[in-house]
C-alpha cells in the first residue's frame, strides 16, 4: 500500500479578475476553467508539474480560452458540461456523474447548475469538501443569468447551499468586495456580514485572495443565498424592488438590483 500524496489547490490569477485553479500533488496538476494557457504552462513549469487534466465549468471564454494551447503540450482528457458545445471535450458531464482523476488522487461528483449558462456544471470532492463552482456561486455573490432563470438560478444556489458548512467554495473571480459592498446595502443589520466585509477588505489591503471562501459563512452572508431572509424581503418591498414575499422573485430582484449597483 501506497501513501497518498498531500492534495493541494494552488490559485492562478489571469485577466483582471479570473482564478484559474490548479489541483495538484507533487507531480500530477488537474486545471479547471482554463481561460489562458500562458499563466497555466508558467504555473505548471515553477512547480514541475505535469498537467493530467482539464475540467470546465462552462463555455464563456473566459473559462476555456486556454484549452487548445494546452492540448497542444498535453495529450489529456477535457471534462466539461454535457449541454453545452465547447470543443476539446472528451468527457461530457451530467447531474450526478462522478469524476474520478487517478493523479492527481482526487475524485468529483458533479452537480447541474444552470443560470449563469444554461449548461453550467460544479464539481464537488466531498473527501476535501472543495467546490469547483466556476461563475454560479461567487464570494458574497453569484453569477449573473445570462442564459437561465431566476427560478434556475435559485435551485442551482440551492443544490450548493446544501453541501455541507465546512466547503471550500473555489470560485472563479475576484468580485467579493464589490459582492459585499451590495450585500451591505441589501442587509445591513446583518453582523456577520458587516464583520466579513471587515475582514475581507484587510485581506484585499494586503493584496490576498479572498477566495475560497467557506459555504457556511456565505449562508450567513451571501444576499443571494439569503433570499429567504424576511429583513431582505421587507426592505426589497419598501423600497418597491418586491411585490410579493416570493424567495424566487426575491432572488430576481436582488439580481436586478446588483446588475446597476455601484
Ligand atoms: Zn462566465
Ligand atoms: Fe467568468
Amino acid at each position: 500500500m501506497s501513501v497518498k500524496p498531500t492534495l493541494q489547490v494552488s490559485a492562478i490569477p489571469a485577466f483582471t479578475d479570473n482564478y484559474l485553479w490548479l489541483i495538484h500533488d507533487d507531480q500530477h496538476a488537474a486545471v479547471v476553467d482554463p481561460g489562458d494557457a500562458a499563466p497555466v504552462l508558467a504555473m505548471l513549469k515553477a512547480k514541475n508539474l505535469q498537467l493530467d487534466a482539464i475540467l470546465l465549468t462552462h463555455h464563456h471564454a473566459d473559462h476555456v480560452g486556454g484549452v487548445q494551447d494546452l492540448l497542444q503540450k498535453f495529450d489529456v482528457p477535457v471534462y466539461g458540461p454535457a449541454n453545452e458545445k465547447i470543443a476539446g471535450i472528451t468527457n461530457k458531464l451530467d447531474q450526478a456523474d462522478r469524476v474520478e482523476l487517478a493523479s492527481p488522487a482526487i475524485s468529483f461528483s458533479v452537480i447541474d447548475v444552470p443560470g449563469h449558462t444554461a449548461g453550467h456544471i460544479a464539481y464537488f470532492s466531498d473527501e476535501q469538501a472543495w467546490l469547483f463552482c466556476g461563475d454560479t456561486l461567487f464570494a458574497g455573490g453569484c453569477g449573473r443569468l445570462f442564459e437561465g432563470t431566476a427560478k434556475q438560478m435559485t435551485q442551482s444556489l440551492a443544490k450548493l447551499s446544501a453541501l455541507p458548512d465546512s466547503t471550500l467554495v473555489y470560485c472563479a473571480h475576484e468580485y467579493t468586495l464589490s459582492n459585499l459592498r451590495f450585500a451591505l446595502a441589501a442587509e445591513p443589520d446583518n453582523s456577520a456580514l458587516q464583520q466579513r466585509f471587515i475582514l475581507e477588505e484587510q485581506r484585499r489591503t494586503r493584496g490576498e485572495a479572498t477566495v475560497p471562501s467557506v459555504l457556511g459563512l456565505e449562508k450567513s452572508t451571501n444576499p443571494f443565498l439569503r433570499n429567504q431572509e424576511s429583513a431582505i424581503i421587507d426592505l426589497l418591498i419598501t423600497q418597491g424592488r418586491l411585490h410579493s414575499r416570493d424567495p424566487v422573485e426575491a432572488f430576481a430582484a436582488l439580481r436586478e438590483w446588483k446588475n446597476t449597483f455601484r
